[in-house]
């Protein structure tokens, strides 16, 4: 969903209940509506002193606030270099436009409160290649994608966000505050307000357990001010279906030192979830819309969905599910549009997730 959305529905019921008439929103008018987010629903607007004294037996309902937040792993918009053009992110881009890249998953991203990804590759033409194998990048304009997929976050904190130097950095962090996209990562921790809770973003490369990496983690989550407190972690080994001890650890720590929902990716296929302390851990996303392969061979993904519910200003319960997706419309090359997925095959991703997963009770 839009920030400014969210600001507007957190003003009025009438404005909630208008938006329910309306059932799920279609994707080209979702900017301007309210949220139809069922559980808003269930919030109870606590009575006016007026209306105690009309109704002096009614008893004070606890307020309730429930910020649905998804994410979704790496999204490469552009080329690397040596690529062809032909069936390349760009190409798609030019033919399709922006609104092409996302709109498969928009009925998510709409109707959710916040929408986190990784942004891996900066937006910049600027910057020389830094000497490494894979260097992407695309044109400012590719963020548009973003704005029309209804992603309001991306992290920068990974292993390609410095493929075109600090300029190509810096270059992207501009981009992105002109199409006002949150950013974040490293040394930048990001806060945004969604119905009067503020979401407390930070974004690590993470490559090892060190108690360097554990106690810098640990100072950011110290010094957020924040209700729901997220730590996005870069880590973990390419194309390991399973997260290690080193991700457990890390995950766990982060849990233990304030954190509210730990996100990761960088291995490029999906790993487990769990549930640690009631809080939801997702090791990795896999790819997105993904620019860094045309069609590579394992296109599962998901994204995965946490809703926070406040009661009274106090954290009370939160849920979190797995989405299966594919993130290629068509099965033979990557369209780099992932597609929800429905009957079999989302029980086929659902149930691969899960077998790299250990206690993962949806509910805590
Ligand atoms: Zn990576």
């Amino acid at each position: 969903m839009a920030l400014a959305r969210s600001r507007l529905a957190a003003t009025g019921l009438v404005l909630v209940m208008a938006a329910t008439a309306c059932g799920l929103q279609a994707p080209s008018a979702s900017k301007s509506r309210p949220p139809a987010d069922p559980i808003v629903l269930a919030t109870a607007p606590k009575p006016s002193s007026a209306n105690q004294a009309n109704q002096p037996n009614l008893p004070n309902l606890p307020v309730q606030t429930t910020v649905t937040i998804s994410a979704v792993g790496d999204c490469t918009f552009g080329l690397g270099i040596g690529f062809g053009y032909a069936g390349s992110w760009n190409d798609y881009f030019e033919r399709l436009g922006p609104e092409h890249f996302l709109k498969g998953v928009l009925e998510v991203f709409a109707a959710d409160d916040y929408t986190i990804a990784n942004l891996e590759g900066p937006l910049t033409e600027r910057g020389q290649p830094t000497p490494k194998t894979f260097n992407f990048r695309g044109p400012a304009k590719h963020a548009e994608a973003l704005v029309l997929g209804s992603v309001e976050a991306v992290t920068l904190a990974n292993n390609h966000s410095l493929d075109y130097g600090q300029v190509g950095l810096e270059d992207t962090r501009q981009t992105l505050d002109r199409y006002g996209i949150t950013h974040f990562g490293n040394d930048q921790v990001a806060v945004d307000e969604v119905k009067g809770i503020k979401i407390g973003l930070i974004g690590a490369a993470a490559w090892d357990n060190s108690a360097a990496t554990r106690n810098d983690v640990a100072q950011k989550l110290s010094q957020l001010e924040a209700d729901i407190k997220i730590v996005v972690f870069h880590w973990g080994i390419e194309r390991e279906y399973r997260q290690n001890a080193d991700q457990v650890s890390l995950a766990r720590h982060a849990i233990d030192s304030g954190a509210d929902m730990v996100l990761g990716h960088h291995p490029h296929v999906l790993q487990g979830v769990e549930t640690y302390q009631g809080k939801p851990i997702a090791y990795s996303l896999g790819n997105f819309s993904f620019g860094g392969n045309s069609n590579p061979p394992d296109k599962d993904s998901m994204i995965f969905q946490a809703s926070f519910t406040f009661t009274d200003g106090e954290l009370s319960q939160i849920t979190s599910r797995i989405i299966p997706v594919s993130i290629s419309s068509v099965p033979h090359t990557n369209d780099y549009s992932p597609v929800l997925l429905v009957g079999q095959e989302a029980e086929r991703v659902t149930a691969k997730v899960l077998s790299s997963s250990t206690n993962y009770p949806e509910t805590s």
